[in-house]
Order: structure tokens, then sequence, then C-alpha cells
């Protein structure tokens, strides 16, 4: 008799719950923290052609060369450090792990934080350590030192701007941490677009700081592409658990090509940040509502039924996120991604609504 997976499957996979993706067919979707707005026509005729015209029964180029140098330049990554890409910053999360997971190593991260640096953690086998930030969502800067003099971490990972919080964390005090910390400190940038701070400057500066990007909320999610900066010798390393194809051949077209018009995303992101203003103040102004200033392009705020809100909401047909539950600092706290002026206007009469019933 085989066995059944209960028995098969490492116990920390079994107790998982998996990432849950909400079907959002015909909703206005700002549950994702996606850019709402499509690449002007002109340019999408152009990738249909360039895709048109792509050898997709070839391997795509392993090292990606052409587009990591594109990216180089686009971000402004220092001459000194090296890039790895990822599908997504997602399996750069998962290849940073992977490489450091040997035996009794630890991975620490505060909470509330983007979830996957906790979910790849138990995926690779590896413990995690979670410190509280504040009730405001800042850095807690002593238990945080506490807790990396404790653990030895292999990595700690920071969210810069933090998700779901949408803040920047305090330089100085992400610095300590890098000058505190034992081995790797990842900074996750993928909201840099909506906050204009950066710690790749400091590249060179600290041996063991790694830079993270995304193009997912800049635009093309779809595509699934991430960037990771850092000092070679580490990277040569992480670069070894990569898997040799991971950047497919479409993806390193598609944003080879949106890259030379990388001013019309910036514009978007603009335009996202506008909006963000009215949102905030829009929220600030409803009764029972507390909403958070945000760097990034969502906004997390508490309401007193974060449940039923949610419902509400959901039956009025926009869909955004519930992080009531999953964290004592989160209780009935919901964050909305910032949408098209159309969509923000709908979300802000459903949520009228939903807190009126
Ligand atoms: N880092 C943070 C802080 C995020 O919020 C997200 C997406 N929610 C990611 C990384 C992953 O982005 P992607 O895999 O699309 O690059």
């Amino acid at each position: 008799m085989p066995k059944l997976p209960e028995e098969i499957i490492r116990e920390e996979i079994l107790a998982l719950k998996a990432y849950a993706v909400p079907n959002s067919a015909g909703m206005v979707k700002l549950d994702a923290m996606e850019n709402p707005y499509r690449l002007p026509a002109g340019l999408r005729e152009r990738l249909g052609r360039l895709v048109e015209a792509a050898a997709i029964n070839r391997y795509p180029d392993p090292t990606a060369a052409g587009l990591k140098a594109q990216l180089r330049s686009a971000l402004g990554v220092p001459e000194s450090a090296s890039l790895v890409l990822g599908n997504g910053s997602d399996e750069l999360i998962q290849m940073v792990v992977m490489a450091t997971a040997r035996p009794g190593a630890v991975v620490l991260g505060v909470e509330p934080s983007f979830v996957m640096f906790r979910m790849i953690t138990a995926f690779a086998g590896v413990r995690y350590a979670g410190v509280d930030l504040r009730e405001d969502f800042s850095l807690d800067a002593e238990p945080l030192l506490t807790a990396i003099e404790r653990d030895r971490p292999a990595v700690v990972f920071i969210a810069y701007p933090n998700n779901p919080s949408g803040n920047l964390f305090d330089d100085a005090l992400i610095e300590r941490v890098l000058a505190a910390a034992p081995g790797l400190v990842v900074v996750d940038e993928a909201y840099h677009a909506f906050a204009g701070k950066s710690f790749l400057a400091r590249l060179p500066r600290y041996p063991n700081l790694l830079v993270m990007r995304t193009l997912s909320k800049l635009g093309l999610a779809g595509l699934r592409l991430g960037v990771l900066a850092g000092a070679e010798r580490w990277l040569s390393q992480l670069d070894k658990v990569r898997l040799p194809y991971n950047v497919n051949a479409l993806t390193q077209i598609v944003a080879g090509e949106v890259l030379q018009h990388g001013d019309v995303l910036t514009e978007q992101a603009g335009a996202i940040k506008l909006e963000r203003g009215r949102l905030l103040q829009a929220l600030g102004k409803k009764p029972g509502v507390k909403a958070y200033q945000s760097d990034a392009n969502f906004i997390l705020f508490r309401v007193s039924h974060a449940e039923r809100v949610f419902e509400g909401l959901k039956r009025r047909g926009v869909l955004i996120k519930s992080l009531h539950g999953s964290h004592r600092l989160l209780a009935d706290c919901l964050r909305v991604t910032v949408g098209t002026p159309d969509e923000n206007s709908a979300f802000l009469t459903a949520l009228d609504q939903a807190l009126e019933a």
C-alpha cells in the first residue's frame, strides 16, 4: 500500500495554508498592488510584433545579459554591484533562503510584513523568527537588535516600504541592522516607484546588503521579473540555485522593450501617487476609519468590523484585501490598492455604503 500524503509530505508543509488568490472576475480589482493602467496602444503593438518574431523554439538566454545591462542603467545599480534576475522577486526570495538553509539556520523578519518571507522559509525547512513592529508599524530597534544578537540570522528580510503597512522604515535603523547582522540583509524595494527612497547607493558600503526590486508593481506583474543587486561574491553563490532558464524569452523581450520607454511607467507611477493622496485624504475624512500614511501603491486602514466591511465591499463589486486575523497589529485592518480615479471613486462609494450597512 502506498503511503498517504500526510505520511510523506513534510510536517511544515502540511501545516501551511496555501497562498490564497481570490477569484476577481468582474470585480473592481484593488487587492494585489497591480498598476491599473495598460501600456499605450503603440507600444503594445510593437510588443506584439516583437513577440511574433521571437524564436520561442529556442531556450532563452540563460544569463539574460542584454536585459541585465538595461536594468542596470534603468535602476541606477552601482557599478561594483552584480545582478541576479528572478521569475518575480518571489523566486529571488526563494533562492536566497534555499542557498542559506544550513541546518539550524534562522531567517529573521519583522511582523507584519510580506508573508512570502515566512512562507518560503517554511518551504525550505528553515526556522523563521519574527520581530513585531511597533503599533504604528515603525521598526522597534531594541527587540530587533536583540533578536539579531540571539538568533544570529543567516538572512534578515526588510521590505522598504513595508507591505502591508505601506511605510518606509527609518534608514538609520536599517543601517544599524546592516551593521549588526552576521549574514545577509535583503532590503526588498518592491514599492520603490512610489517611495523614491532606496538602499541601492549603499551597496558599495555594506558587503552583506542585497537590494531587491520587481517590475510587478510598476505595471508588468504578468511578466514576472525580479532583480537582486549585491556583491558578486554573494550573488555568484545564489546564482547556483537559480534554475537555468528562469526568466523566459518573452519576458526578456517584452521587459527589454518596455524599459526603453521607461518614462511611460514613471508617468503611471506618478498618476498612482496622486490618486494615493486623494484616497488618503478621503479615507481620513471618514468617521470610523483610520488610514495609515503610505509610501507605496496601497493604503492600510482600520475600521471597526473589518470582515463585515470587506464582505460589504465585495458584494458591491469591489475586491480589496482583509488582513484581519493575520497578525495582532492588523486587527480590523484592510488594505486597498490604489487604482484608476474611477476605480478609487467606486471603492470610496462602496466603502461608505459598507460602513453604513
Ligand atoms: N516583495 C514585496 C514586499 C511584495 O509585496 C511583493 C508582492 N506582493 C513581492 C515582493 C513579490 O513580487 P513579485 O514576485 O511579483 O516580484
